[in-house]
């Protein structure tokens, strides 16, 4: 029995066996062919497989958001055996190289051939080209894309997972994850958190290829992951799972009621997400709307920009699910650490604090607009609120509106079915925007916190870094006081505020919340109903001076 210690990110007991995620191989060997036509052969074979894959993949996009998803594939099919592409893989084959390192070659040199062109259709045409390259290479050298190759559900290992490869997996296969880096405020660890799938990360390198298949069981409350189990430790942790579900089961008697402290305080409990395939747990959680739809994660789960109708495929969905519950989507919050090829982004020293979120969107309206528009389109299917992120700036807002207003004035004009009235709010998630709360309160309908990037903004403590360890306090009195400003400046404008960072959901603050007079919190689905109970059991009359008197008093209220 091994003991590999980390930290534990998204709760619950789950064992399995240890799958390590397989990442596909870029390092390509360059070797001189003897074989020449052999190698042809190779390439024919692989090419031929590879459409056959992208036949598969448009056949499933086409069943599932219809014919313009399944376009996208149907292109790469048409690409792959692109006659001046296959030409220039038969020339340099026919020098004596292998068919991986000619294929990487004519990648980039079509790649550089469509991004050096002036239509941006064209040089969008790059990440398709390297996408094809990509899958045949795969093909060749026997790479399973970034996927679970495994008939059974495990529990799945790797270094660290990028946003866009989480998002990518398939989740009826796993029961757990366990990492060597990471951080607990990282997108993989919250995307862990909103499928309620236990997690332990930062166990560095206890985890040893050789451990692959054997069984582990991962606890994600304490951060420990055990392999081999003997039988008590085994017995242990499944009394654990055992004495969770009976908890769930006391839990599932919350829903259906509200969210009302005992002095007669109400506040909404809401969910935040990023697939429409979400809302399952949303209502069965009893969650009272969607506070938080990360829509970034629909750009990440593909190859190329989401059209039009594919995102207000996944929009209507949402908002038509939610059955009239109410559904914050925020518009697209790219960069940082989720980084998107197709975006073509240039490198930065610093993406936290370079062109992420609205700023991308300000500075591309072409794609903003694509959103918008599929946005209000969904409007007419549910109750739609839009927010920004990432706002830092009065001006930012009113541009944003104003494109906001030109995509309504476009869809009238078409004949387009709006909802009369979407709110349109904003995240607070710079100290900028929270301290200029007063002002931006006048231009929106509502405000939503976003602590996981003020904390970082605030207390300059890089949220993706695990070593900051103390330093990196949501609890500090300066994110506390902001917060204080922002609901103060909210209310005194009439808007609601909300906090929909991971901070919402800590039980230890539920009663600071409650004083401040938060509106709305939003959490992963799972934490609503704790959540619900922890206000119900409150009485802020009896605790409001006591808090926020400690919050002018310069410490931490706990
Ligand atoms: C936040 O910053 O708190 C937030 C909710 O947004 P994200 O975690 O997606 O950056
Ligand atoms: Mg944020």
């Amino acid at each position: 029995m091994i003991t590999i210690q980390g930290k534990g990110v998204s709760a619950g007991v789950a064992s399995g066996p240890l799958y390590f995620y397989r990442r596909a191989k870029t390092e390509i060997v360059r070797t001189a062919v003897a074989d020449v036509e052999a190698e042809w052969k190779r390439f024919k074979a692989a090419q031929e497989q590879a459409i056959g894959q992208l036949g598969t993949l448009a056949e499933k996009a086409r069943a599932e958001a219809g014919d313009e998803a399944a376009l996208l594939f149907e292109t790469h099919q048409i690409m792959a055996e692109d006659p001046d592409y296959e030409e220039a893989v038969a020339e340099e084959i026919r020098g004596g190289l292998n068919a991986e390192a000619v294929l990487c070659d004519v990648r980039e040199r079509f790649a550089e051939m469509f991004a050096s062109m002036d239509d941006a259709y064209m040089q969008a045409r790059a990440a398709d080209v390297r996408d094809v390259s990509d899958r045949i290479i795969d093909v060749l050298s026997g790479t399973v894309r970034g996927g679970i190759d495994s008939d059974v559900p495990v529990i799945l290992a790797a270094d660290d997972l990028a946003p866009s490869e989480t998002v990518q997996l398939d989740k009826s296969k796993i029961l757990g994850f366990i990492t060597g880096g990471g951080s607990g405020s990282s997108h993989t660890a919250i995307l862990a958190r909103t499928m309620g799938i236990p997690a332990v990360i930062g166990v560095g390198d206890q985890l040893r290829p050789e451990y692959a298949g054997r069984e582990i069981i991962v606890d994600g409350e304490t951060g420990t992951a055990v392999l081999d189990p003997d039988a008590a430790t085994r017995a242990r942790l499944t009394e654990k799972r055992a004495e969770e579900r009976r908890l769930r089961e006391t839990l599932d008697r919350l829903r259906g009621k509200e969210n009302v402290t005992k002095d007669g305080c109400r506040i909404r409990i809401c969910c935040n997400v990023s697939d429409p395939g979400d809302v399952d747990a949303v209502l069965e959680n009893d969650g009272d709307g969607i506070g938080l739809f990360r829509s970034e994660f629909l750009y990440l789960g593909c190859d190329d920009f989401p059209t039009e109708e594919e995102q207000f495929a996944a929009y209507k969905k949402v908002l038509s699910d939610m059955e009239g519950r109410e559904v914050v989507i925020r518009t697209l919050d790219v960069g940082a650490d989720k980084q998107i090829g197709y975006f073509g982004l240039p490198h930065e020293e610093n993406p936290a604090m370079g062109r992420r979120a609205l700023r991308i969107c300000l500075s591309r309206p072409e794609i903003f607009r694509t959103q918008l528009r599929a946005l209000y389109r969904a409007s007419a299917f549910g109750a739609l609120r839009i927010m920004f992120p990432m706002v830092t700036s009065v001006w930012e807002v009113r541009e944003a509106k104003k494109l906001c207003g030109q995509v309504r004035r476009e869809l009238a004009a078409e004949g387009v079915a709006c909802a009369d009235d979407v709110p349109i709010g904003i995240m607070i998630e710079t100290p900028a925007a929270a301290i200029m709360s007063d002002r931006l309160a006048k231009e929106v309908d509502f405000f939503s916190c976003g602590t996981n990037d003020l904390t970082q903004y605030t207390l300059a403590c890089d949220r993706q870094n695990d070593g900051l360890g103390r330093f990196f306090d949501p609890h500090h009195p300066a994110v506390l006081r902001l917060l204080k400003t922002v609901a103060d400046n909210a209310h005194r404008n009439g808007i609601p505020v909300g906090i929909c960072g991971e901070l919402a959901a800590d039980l230890q603050l539920t009663e600071t919340f409650l004083a401040l007079g938060i509106d709305e919190l939003s959490v992963p689905p799972r934490a609503v109903l704790p959540l619900r109970r922890k206000v119900r059991e409150t009485n802020v009359a009896q605790v409001r001076g006591r808090l926020l008197g400690a919050l002018d008093d310069d410490a931490a209220p706990l």
